[in-house]
């Protein structure tokens, strides 16, 4: 897309980023939120209508709730073209960590435990069933591949050898910190914050180690319906599990993926509204 005033910098799976063209403002970039969905680590077509537009609601809804520095600036107006799937974040040298944060097990958490009876070396009771409640939330922390391969969980030790003692402290103390405010705030809706994955960077103009990419929306976290979860359902979410599984039926994960069926497209589009709304952030 062009967007007047700035110039491509960057394209991931789901955002695109640009930098501003004036020179005064190159510790700026533009983060856009497009409506592409990823799952199994692959783009799929159509688009989600909306997408793009609640994950940027629901970031922007989550930095004005948290008491953590975070990369959002207003410095310059988001551009009217993207007016509103964009934020004009400050630029941060990031780390090459997804900081991810469970409280319940399930996903690849509940994979690995069942394997090894942890998570990225954090040792777990015996017994637990998918979609428990953990006994306190634990940072199992994943190695950020580059694009197009898959990330890697990691453990403490790990992470220390990639971003040095000081930081991965840093990066659990907050990543479990953030978890614990917005499961509060996520309780007063009737959702449970089930995890989440946050990722942060350095501002190299202060050196303050601030909280960027998207926060604590269905694409980077699993919320629940706190009322079904009592009721014993496990299987439910606000994300694009419809998606995912509709694909395991119908792909076999290594050919050209199927487009998919309207009647999905419409579904996932609904729950990333629903939760928007779930949580007033609409
Ligand atoms: P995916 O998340 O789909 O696995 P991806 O992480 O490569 O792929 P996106 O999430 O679509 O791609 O794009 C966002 C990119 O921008 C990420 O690489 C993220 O680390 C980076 N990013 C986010 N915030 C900032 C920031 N303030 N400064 C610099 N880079 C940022
Ligand atoms: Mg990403």
């Amino acid at each position: 897309m062009e967007i007047p005033g700035f110039s491509h910098l960057y394209s991931g799976k789901v955002r695109d980023l640009y930098t501003p063209e004036a020179p005064e403002f190159q510790h700026l970039v533009l983060v856009v939120a497009s409506d592409r969905i990823s799952a199994f680590d692959t783009v799929h077509s159509p688009q989600i209508p909306g997408k793009g537009e609640n994950l940027t609601r629901l970031t922007n809804f989550w930095f004005d709730r948290l008491d953590v520095a975070n990369h959002r600036s207003d410095e310059l107006a988001v551009p009217e073209v993207v007016k509103d799937r964009a934020m004009i974040a400050k630029r941060l040298d990031m780390y090459p960590v997804e900081c991810v944060v469970r409280g319940y097990i399930s996903g690849s958490g509940w994979s690995e435990y069942l394997e090894t009876g942890a998570i990225c070396d954090v040792k777990l009771p015996a017994g637990l069933q998918f979609g428990d409640k953990l006994p306190e939330p634990i940072f199992t922390p994943a190695f950020k591949a580059e694009l197009g391969e898959k990330d890697q969980n990691i453990n403490f030790e790990e992470t220390i050898r990639l971003v040095g003692q000081e930081i991965a402290e840093k990066l659990r103390e907050t990543s479990l910190k953030i978890f614990e405010g917005a499961s509060q705030v996520a309780g007063e809706s009737g959702l449970i914050l089930a995890d989440t994955k946050f990722e942060f960077g350095n501002d190299p103009k202060t050196n303050v180690l601030t909280l960027g990419d998207e926060v604590l929306t269905p694409d980077s976290s699993r919320y629940w319906d706190q009322e079904l979860w009592i009721q014993g359902v496990r299987d439910q979410s606000f994300d694009k599990q419809g998606v995912r599984d509709w694909l395991k039926e119908n792909w076999d994960l290594k050919t050209a993926p199927p487009v998919l069926p309207h009647q999905i497209v419409s579904e996932t589009s609904t729950k990333y509204e629903e939760l928007s709304s779930r949580l007033g952030a609409i």
